[in-house]
């Protein structure tokens, strides 16, 4: 009798258990959120104040990856080394590459020119087909809820389509459609939205004492109110900058976990609100 009691008990909790995923970034945990509440464990790798182009993962990390059945990479630079260890460690864990089908651009200024710009979170345009990327792994793996997973993933639509629509009219009648940041990872953004990134960072580094001069003028010559830096980052130039322009230093953090939030914020701040 004992044992089928233990047998029962087994059965209700591995019918219960939620399964183990990991994601490189906390915007991805915030989707996992939105379209498996309550189904999903989740390991965030990269958290803010680390910067996901560089990032290593710590043993306790590779502990809990050890027992994930999915990995959510996003493109970020640290996945190129670090996956096939991810993999080598658990034959078990299913990659999925959430940036499938998302158009990739060169980054305009700053970091690598002419590499991919991996910052593609940023754009409610973008964040649809990473969450459908996440929702048809899960129903793959988690069939059973399968119209869970569809209900809440065309809820989270419903939401990125309405940001998507109020971004759009508080921008519309915006006249200086430049913006000046430090690091450049709100390529995707300005493109959605039709503005133009002024980055300050060359090649992932400071700028020199001659290029820092050349940004202060196209940033005069652009007539910019403020500059955003992220905490990831050093503020040394962004500071020399604003003081030099006058103009306020505005924090945002592109690891920022309620990406809804974070992409609302910087609409208003462009627009002045
Ligand atoms: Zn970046």
């Amino acid at each position: 009798m004992r044992k089928i009691y233990f047998f029962l008990i087994l059965l209700t909790l591995s019918a219960f258990a939620k399964i183990n995923v990991a994601v490189s970034i906390p915007p991805q945990a915030y989707i996992l959120e939105q379209i498996a509440p309550n189904l999903v464990n989740t390991e965030v790798i990269v958290k803010p104040g680390n910067s996901p182009h560089t990032y290593e993962p710590k043993p306790s990390q590779m502990m809990a990856l050890s027992k994930a059945k999915i990995y959510f990479a996003i493109g970020v630079e640290f996945e190129d080394s670090w996956l096939p260890k991810f993999k080598a460690q658990n034959s078990n864990l299913l990659i999925v590459h959430t940036d499938k089908n998302i158009t990739k651009f060169p980054i305009t200024s700053g970091e690598e020119a002419g590499e991919l710009d991996p910052h593609i979170w940023l754009s409610p345009k973008n964040l649809k087909v990473i969450a459908k990327n996440m929702a048809d792994a899960l129903i793959k793996i988690d069939a059973n809820n399968t119209k869970e997973y569809k209900d809440n993933l065309n809820k989270f639509i419903i939401k990125l389509d309405k940001l998507d629509k109020e971004i759009k009219e508080k921008l519309s009648k915006l006249k200086n459609r430049n913006f000046l940041i430090f690091h450049p990872s709100w390529g995707y953004f300005a493109r959605d939205y039709n503005l133009k990134q002024i980055a300050v960072e060359i090649k992932g580094k400071e700028p020199s004492a001659r290029e820092l001069i050349s940004v202060i003028k196209l940033a005069k010559k652009t007539g910019v109110k403020v500059i955003f830096t992220q905490p990831e980052f050093s503020q040394k130039s962004a500071n020399l900058i604003a003081k030099e322009l006058g103009i306020k230093v505005i924090k945002v953090s592109p690891l920022k976990k309620d990406i809804i939030n974070n992409i609302s914020n910087f609409a208003n701040v462009l627009a002045g609100e």
